[in-house]
């Protein structure tokens, strides 16, 4: 979406007085980049592919300053363009000299190059900034954790505001260098490989690098006192875990669920293909909240997803979408489903494999669960609206929607789907829409009905038990897998976040 802003008069001028095309082209990038549930996330003209983010944070401050580097490409003539940020920024270059800039709405950063940029051309944008990210909100709520011993950028969709510029939309995705100065006794975990450390003077800085598309929501940074486990699965994959210190009763818990990232990576890999990246991990700081985020190669997780024991299907869960979210990411928020409901469906496949019920089992506990006037049958997972995006019928029923579809086409092209979807959309973005595509294309079969009733009527489907099921049981994991379900009030009524 392009938008123009010719003052009026400008166009019959133009016919007259032959004004060269370069002057009346350059128009301001669109300060959204066009997603319908979230017009202002993200900007129009560009296109990043690289963010080196150079950075020092204080725990005891939290104030966080530093520099954005910004590799990109402009995809329109661009007289300004915006970024996403809540920092104070105290200077900006593009291509070397300086451009000027000011704040507006709720997080955007105007910036206009001292000259006009044409369409086509790699640009380099610097942003010099700092600021304490916990002191700033936008919307009425702030997706930074203060921690006691530092603070935690996770949150979906809105997560980079408060730590570095950015086009803040899965559809722009880029590599990262995130290089991070903590005191020593503190680390700083990000996303990828850690390339190295060095100490100076009582700081210490970490070098991390994710060398793989990631979407900008995807990008996540902690900064604490970690315990740090290093392995390798059998598959060859590093592993890097980080425990926060203070995890007090959780901290075993923890451990015991965490640790087992490289079995089940492994495992997932057996349903969806290879494992996409070079580092895989998680991380649990000390927050107070209750969610979970599948951050690029190295989740994060809350200490209360531990406070009742071991919890692997959050693990399940959160390394499911490094393939169903990460590798393969939305096309607009709209396209929820194709990540909720495939991680959702991972945790059914692992209680299968654990021999705690089958997915039909579980679906028949799910479908029996909720009454035909229950609420949950009126959210449509296909296009859930921003209210309801993080809603427990996107996970559920968009679960229910997969096994419906595994029953309508049989394991064998069932699983073959599964595996072929990550691959087919690799390091980019898709559609529900390309989803039912794939899906047909694959079986051969007319599937617009099934997903039409399963993703986007407003009421409950017709039944996937078995006929004659009286009394559904509930299956062994319900448990496990409900304990995923932890809702994050963000304040202000603006959204859940569930895992
Ligand atoms: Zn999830």
């Amino acid at each position: 979406m392009h938008r123009r802003l010719i003052a009026p008069g400008a166009f019959a001028a133009s016919l007259l007085l032959a004004i060269p095309a370069s002057a009346a082209d350059y128009s301001p990038g669109a300060p959204g980049i066009g997603d319908p549930y979230y017009p202002a996330y993200g900007n129009g003209g560009y296109d990043v592919s690289h963010y080196d983010l150079r950075l020092k944070y204080q725990p005891a401050t939290d104030k966080l300053e530093g520099t954005a580097t910004l590799l990109a490409r402009t995809t329109q003539d661009l007289s300004r363009f915006n970024l996403d940020f809540l920092l104070d920024v105290s200077e900006v270059r593009v291509n070397g000299a300086k451009a000027t800039f000011a704040g507006s709405g709720e997080h955007e950063l105007e910036i206009t190059p001292k000259s006009p940029l044409p369409k086509g051309t790699d640009v380099t944008v610097v942003v010099r900034y700092s600021g304490v990210p916990s002191s700033k909100q936008a919307y009425g709520f702030t997706s930074w954790h203060r921690t006691p011993d530092g603070g935690v950028a996770a949150n979906e969709p809105e997560g980079a505001w408060w730590w570095f510029p950015s086009n803040d939309h899965p559809l722009d995705k880029a590599t990262y260098d995130v290089s991070v100065l903590v005191p020593d006794g503190s680390q700083a975990i990000s996303n990828g490989t850690l390339q190295s450390t060095s100490s100076r003077v009582g700081w210490t800085r970490f070098n991390w690098r994710s060398n793989k598309p990631q979407a900008t929501y995807l990008a996540t940074l902690a900064v604490g006192r970690f315990d740090v486990t290093t392995g390798r699965t059998e598959s060859g994959i590093p592993v890097v875990n980080a425990y926060s210190k203070d995890l007090g009763d959780n901290y075993d818990a923890a451990r015991a669920s965490i640790e087992r990232t490289g079995e089940i990576a492994d495992w997932l890999a057996e349903y969806f293909g290879p494992y996409p990246y070079n580092a895989l991990g998680g991380y649990v700081p000390n927050t107070d909240t209750g969610y979970a985020l599948e951050t690029q190669t190295r989740p994060f997780y809350s200490p209360r997803q531990f406070a009742n024991g071991t919890n692997v299907s959050v693990v399940v869960h959160e390394l499911a979408h490094q393939w169903y979210g990460d590798l393969v990411s939305v096309a607009g928020w709209k396209d929820i489903w194709i990540n909720e409901g495939f991680a959702r469906y991972a945790q059914w496949l692992w209680s299968e494999h654990e021999n705690e019920g089958t997915a039909q089992e579980i679906a028949d506990y799910v479908y029996a669960s909720h009454p035909a006037d229950d609420p949950f049958w009126t959210v449509k997972p296909g296009d859930p609206g921003p209210e309801n995006q993080f809603h427990l019928a996107v996970y559920d029923r968009g679960a229910l929607a997969l096994q419906a579809l595994r029953n309508r086409i049989g394991d064998e092209d069932f699983f073959a789907i599964l595996k072929g979807w990550p691959a087919k959309y690799a390091y980019g973005n898709a559609t529900v829409g390309d989803f039912v595509a794939y899906a047909e294309q694959v079986s051969g079969e007319s599937l617009g009905a099934l997903f039409e009733t399963w993703l986007n009527r407003a009421s409950k489907p017709g039944g996937v038990a078995s006929p004659g099921v009286g009394v559904v049981k509930e299956p062994k994991s319900w448990k496990g897998i409900a304990a995923t379900d932890s809702v994050h009030e963000r304040g202000e009524g603006h959204g859940h976040r569930r895992d």
